[in-house]
């Protein structure tokens, strides 16, 4: 039995559509992101999980039980906001027990129960502070505490992380994941941030104008995109269109881009159909060398210029517009410190044929 089971759930207010068939099966344990671009109805499904938005249809059951209808404090969720939402007049254990006091649990159980839950997000000796006396990131582990305190059976958490400094964020990003494991808690967690999303989640459901575009695990979604949209949303990537050439051998087929060149790509049923197609082909997968690549190796290669170079430490991105063709981006390894392919060096560029990934062109 899933831990939350979404079935055909529907939202809108007025003519916009928030939340549209939408389905999702969530089991104990996972950590699910619900990723998208703002506005795509992240929050309003976390909301309606929650019970702080009724949808127009649509069910929502919750092990076992269907709380579609269920008031907010008796579906046993914990919610941690992006704003942290801390009670101010409250002390850190105030804050923390205040679902337990509320489930009538004996004081010294309170007592219990908040002292390890402080020290699972190591806040251990700031019970007696106010929330206006923590950073920010000691006030996003208190409101993480209280919300797993009394041991709901989902945790929600809209963009909790999205108010911290770039650093913290990423240590909280690991402690938030350690916990959640540790705690062994089932969790859906509202983000724009595609990388948050990969690096935390078991599985990610990308959403577009409140419709789901593909569900799975990060590395499914990343390498073997369903459509145009999730190919072109997660990571860093050159867009192209083309036509479907010549089938080169049984594994491989050319494609013509429209910019003149020709590329060839892994045979596969995307690209068994006639017609024009879309192609990506990320940033991490094109390679650049002084010299030209060894053919076996690469399959796709071509000469060009250097027109720009950004170092930034650990990778270093490149456009290089090719001779008789389209500008391509590439990010390449920082491996020998050297400054290698300056703007303005000439150089080729390379990716095999698996790193074409081809899906229908939709709409334009
Ligand atoms: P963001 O990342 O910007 O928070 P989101 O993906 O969480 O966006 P939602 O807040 O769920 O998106 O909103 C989905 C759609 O519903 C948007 O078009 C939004 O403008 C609309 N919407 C949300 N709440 C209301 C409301 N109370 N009244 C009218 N429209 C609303």
């Amino acid at each position: 039995m899933p831990a939350l089971s979404i079935k055909q759930l529907r939202k809108t207010y007025g003519a916009t559509t928030a939340v549209d068939s939408f389905d999702l099966d969530v089991a104990e344990g996972e950590f699910v992101s619900l990723l998208g671009p703002s506005g795509c109805g992240k929050t309003t499904i976390l909301r309606m999980v929650a019970g702080l938005i009724t949808p127009d249809s649509g069910q929502i059951v919750i092990a076992g039980k269907d709380v579609t209808h269920v008031p907010v404090h008796k579906r046993n969720v914990g919610l941690v906001f992006q704003s942290y939402a801390l009670f101010p007049h409250m002390t850190v254990f105030d804050n923390v027990a205040f679902g337990l006091r509320r489930n009538n649990l004996a004081e010294d159980k309170v007592k219990e129960r908040v002292i390890t839950v402080l020290s699972k997000v190591r806040l251990e000796g700031l019970e007696d502070r106010f929330p206006k006396q923590l950073s920010g990131g000691q006030q996003q582990r208190v409101a993480l505490a209280r919300a797993i305190a009394p041991e709901p059976t989902i945790l929600l958490l809209d963009e909790p992380l999205s108010n911290l400094d770039k650093q913290l964020r990423m240590n909280m990003q690991i402690e938030l994941k350690r916990l959640q494991r540790d705690v062994g808690v089932t969790t859906i967690f509202v983000t724009h941030d595609q990388s948050e999303a990969m690096a935390m989640s078991d599985r990610i459901c990308v959403l577009e104008s409140g419709k789901t575009q593909q569900i799975g695990v990060p590395e499914d979604l990343y390498h073997r995109p369903e459509n145009k949209f999730i190919a072109t949303f997660l990571g860093r990537s050159n867009s192209f269109t083309a036509s479907i050439g010549k089938s080169v051998s049984g594994k491989l087929v050319q494609l013509d881009l429209d910019e003149g060149i020709q590329i060839l790509a892994t045979a596969s049923d995307k690209v068994a159909s006639s017609g024009k197609v879309h192609v990506t082909i990320r940033h991490e997968t094109v390679k650049i060398s002084k010299n030209p690549p060894d053919k076996s190796k690469a399959l796709n290669r071509f000469k060009g210029k250097v027109i720009y170079r950004a170092f930034s430490g650990s990778i270093i991105d490149y456009v290089v517009t090719l001779d008789d063709g389209p500008e391509f981006l590439l990010e390449a390894t920082n491996v020998d410190g050297e400054r290698h392919a300056l703007p303005g060096a000439e150089v080729w560029i390379s990716f095999e044929a698996g790193a074409v990934l081809v899906n229908e062109l939709g709409d334009q």
